[in-house]
């Protein structure tokens, strides 16, 4: 099936073309003619399964009407809402908007906080018809009237789950009061949890389920290791693979801010291009570290779960788990960093001995068995070793039960010697002082 055949429009077509898309992912094949049709859809979709482009597309399409050059605001009330957990994912939706629809003449805008609130308001003051933000950032302009939500037609809810997770239930519910009763809502999530049901079905009129993938399943493209390791050794074992896979590009999570900054100062130490991106640095701060990570001025991104969800990062090959995340649902986030759109990944986890446990959890939620493997060198202390082979010399002296030389003699073949060269070389250490000078 081709992009042509889903009835977007030709504008919305030609943008699709460009960015080079060939034909529609799963999810898009599925929600984009519901979406076109003014249905509601509850998608259990991960980032990397191209959902942005699902519900961006149609959305984009169902707006083209309304497109106008005229520069007087009323021309342009906020038709579309799209609620995100996090500002990296409101930037990177925004972004996806900005090229889908370059060809259009709809305006769009991003709000979201830690930075500053007027240029939002000089943008909203012009009029946009669609709007990516973050909740709090919403209230906040809705609080000082610089933005009308009571013409909106369609709302998007994107990573659900998360904005859940990040306490965002009560600004969601707020928001919901403000936009009108007749509309379109496309809720997307990486997991049908009771809550998000719940939610679903308290503000939704009977949404079409769409499921791309089975509910936490990892995608299958993706090779996943995990190395068994002392914690003390993480992070010498982190600079083997980076040398020895030869990574110019990874993610490295850690479970905590403070984990991360000291993971990032060793590293710098180590004369490693590194930078962290988590949720006490400055939004201009994360926005310029993405950038560079991107445009591969930096080598290794070390990010915590909150700050890297939603991250598109596409081609990235690397993903490594410097700790295992409490919650398995959010290995399954990680890794879904690399093996994006179809390309093939490869996903890297160091666990310690008290991380045995998030391990047993993660392989129950993605139903698959990940055998703990040891690097030579690393091999951690809480595992046994096993017994090492037996050393030249033991092979040289001590194995019995070798043919002899006159034995051979008698058969009439050829007599080789029945030690290798290396074999038959006695071992310096073993050799008396004396002869252990040249
Ligand atoms: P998403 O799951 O929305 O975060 O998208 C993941 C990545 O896939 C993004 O970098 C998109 O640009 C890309 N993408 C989305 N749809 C397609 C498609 N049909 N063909 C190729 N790449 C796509």
């Amino acid at each position: 099936m081709s992009f042509a055949e889903l009835g977007l429009s030709p504008l919305i077509l030609r943008a699709v073309e460009e960015l080079g898309y060939r034909e529609p992912t799963p999810i898009q094949r599925q929600a984009i003619p519901v979406v076109l049709a003014g249905g509601d859809i509850l998608a259990a979709a991960q980032t990397g399964t191209g959902k942005t482009a699902a519900f961006t597309l149609p959305v984009l399409t169902r707006l083209m009407g309304y497109a106008n050059s005229s520069a007087s605001p009323a021309m342009h009330p906020v038709r579309v809402l799209v609620l995100t957990p996090t500002r990296e994912l409101a930037d990177q939706v925004a972004d996806s908007v900005r090229q889908y629809s370059q060809h259009s003449q709809l305006r769009y805008a991003v709000l979201f906080g830690g930075v500053s609130i007027d240029p939002q308001k000089e943008q909203l003051r012009r009029g946009i018809e669609i709007v990516v933000a973050t909740p709090g950032r919403l209230l906040d302009h809705v609080e000082q009237k610089t933005i009308q939500l009571n013409r909106v037609e369609i709302l998007v809810m994107d990573e659900a789950d998360r904005m859940l997770d990040m306490g965002f239930l009560p600004d969601i519910r707020r928001i919901l009061t403000l936009l009108p009763k007749t509309r379109q809502t496309l809720l997307f999530s990486a997991t049908f949890s009771p809550e998000i049901k719940k939610l679903a079905a308290e503000f939704m009129k009977e949404p079409q389920l769409i499921e791309v993938a089975r509910q936490n399943a990892t995608n299958a493209k993706i090779e996943q290791t995990i190395y068994a390791v002392d914690s003390h050794r993480k992070r010498a074992l982190l600079v083997r693979l980076l040398q020895q896979r030869d990574m110019s590009q990874v993610i490295v999570f850690c479970r905590t801010k403070q984990g991360a900054d000291q993971l990032t100062r060793e590293l710098k130490r180590e004369n490693i291009s590194v930078a962290a991106i988590h949720g006490d640095k400055a939004q201009q701060a994360r926005i310029e570290t993405l950038a560079a990570f991107k445009a591969g001025e930096v080598r290794v991104l070390v990010a915590t779960d909150v700050a890297a969800r939603g991250l598109d990062i596409s081609d990235l090959p690397f993903v490594i788990n410097f700790e295992l995340p409490k919650a398995p649902e959010d290995y399954v986030h990680r890794i879904g960093r690399t093996g994006r759109a179809g390309s093939s990944g490869v996903a890297i986890s160091l666990m310690a001995e008290d991380e045995q446990k998030a391990l047993a959890n993660i392989e129950k939620l993605t139903r698959q068995t990940l055998k703990p493997e040891m690097m030579t060198g690393f091999w951690p202390s809480w595992m046994e070793h096993p017994k090492p082979p037996p050393s030249t010399f033991h092979q040289a002296f001590v194995t019995p039960a070798r043919p002899s030389p006159l034995a051979h003699l008698m058969s009439g073949k050829a007599w080789r010697h029945p030690l290798s060269q290396a074999q038959r070389e006695i071992p310096a250490l073993l050799m008396p002082p004396r002869y252990n000078k040249h």
